[in-house]
């Protein structure tokens, strides 16, 4: 079925879509996330497939890569490799599931695996507990015990979180029959984030680095860098210095340019850098009290509207805004009591 960006489809409707030739996207359920679906991308070659992006490892989203693989005429077993924009749930640990039945490899970019290792080796209680227990450094501290008493965590067995066969770095060829693709290190999303670039045919496989409809999570990783939003923009801008290249993003419909969308998130970025040392002049002297100052998502929600773990994210990102601010010189940053404190300028 050719896919059909800018129509009424829903993007997250279960298919096989072909987005050029021997190119297609196929949306995987996710579960509790507020994205509905995550897009893998299988690339035929010949009797075999690579795919890019595997899924979160939930048995209906196995199902439903099995069923949408059979429309095209292939098997679980026919995929020979799995390339992995980076290290998040919803894009890794299916790999791992089609690995242990069928010998598939899969490569990752090698800046996630300290990340990896780190939540194989978390006491696993399926909370997030390092990510938690950051928020005391965001002056989050009732955030993070609500979140550290939860008991409902959705554990991924910690098995799943296994090696990759290869690690990938920046530049890296990768033939896939008669396409070449290159890997290109895109950190900020997650440190060791990767886009896929096919040249000849005028396509980015964009993962979560650059995405239509809503602005990549930036900081929320076992192991998180300094300065996630200084990675995230300059990344944003190395994909600019590319040529301009179509969309296919890890969530969301196919789009025709990642430089129009760069351009936008670039844009949306200073706005909020905006916002968020306004909130800061209006008294906020913690990522947390900056975090309920400002609105959240599209649909300009308030803090208190977000659920816990939605509440986390939010508190890490504008974490990742005052640092950047602070670095500019445009507030000051200090530390007191294992809290990080912001001011406005004198
Ligand atoms: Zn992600």
């Amino acid at each position: 079925m050719p896919d059909s960006p800018g129509s009424a489809q829903d993007w997250t409707e279960p298919g096989a879509f072909e987005v050029v030739p021997g190119v297609h996207r196929i949306p995987l359920p996710l579960r509790f996330d507020a994205l509905k679906a995550v897009n893998v991308y299988a690339l035929e070659d010949g009797e075999r497939l690579t795919l890019i992006d595997a899924g979160w490892a939930l048995e209906e989203a196995r199902q439903v890569l099995e069923d949408c693989l059979g429309r095209i005429g292939y098997d679980l077993g026919a995929v020979q490799r799995f390339l992995v924009t980076h290290v998040h749930r919803d894009h890794y640990t299916l790999a791992t599931v089609v690995r242990r039945l069928f010998g598939s490899r899969i490569a990752l970019g090698e800046d996630e695996r300290d990340s990896l290792v780190g939540v194989r080796e978390a006491e696993n209680t399926g909370a997030p507990v390092s990510e938690i227990s950051r928020l005391f450094r965001y002056g989050a501290e009732d955030l993070a015990r609500r979140l550290l008493e939860k008991g409902d965590w959705d554990a991924i067995d910690p098995g799943l979180w296994e090696d990759p066969d290869e690690w990938l770095s920046d530049g890296m060829r990768l033939p896939v029959g008669a396409r070449t693709l290159e890997a290109v290190h895109t950190p900020g999303h997650t440190r060791g984030h990767l886009v896929f670039v096919d040249a000849a045919a005028g396509l980015m496989f964009s993962g979560d680095h650059i995405l239509p409809h809503i602005t990549p999570s930036i900081g929320f990783e076992r192991a998180r860098p300094d300065r996630p939003l200084r990675d995230y923009l300059r990344s944003v801008r190395l994909t600019l210095r590319l040529p301009d290249l179509r969309m296919l993003p890890a969530h969301g419909p196919v789009a025709p340019s990642v430089h129009a969308r760069s351009d936008e998130l670039l844009a949306h970025h200073r706005r909020r850098l905006d916002e968020t040392a306004a909130t800061v002049a209006q008294g906020a002297r913690t990522a947390y009290d900056s975090a309920k100052l400002l609105t959240w998502t599209r649909h300009h929600r308030r803090f208190d509207e977000l659920n816990g773990f939605n509440q986390m994210l939010a508190v890490s990102e504008t974490a990742a805004h005052l640092d950047v601010l602070a670095d500019d010189g445009r507030i000051t940053m200090q530390i007191a009591d294992g809290v990080t404190c912001y001011a406005p300028l004198d």
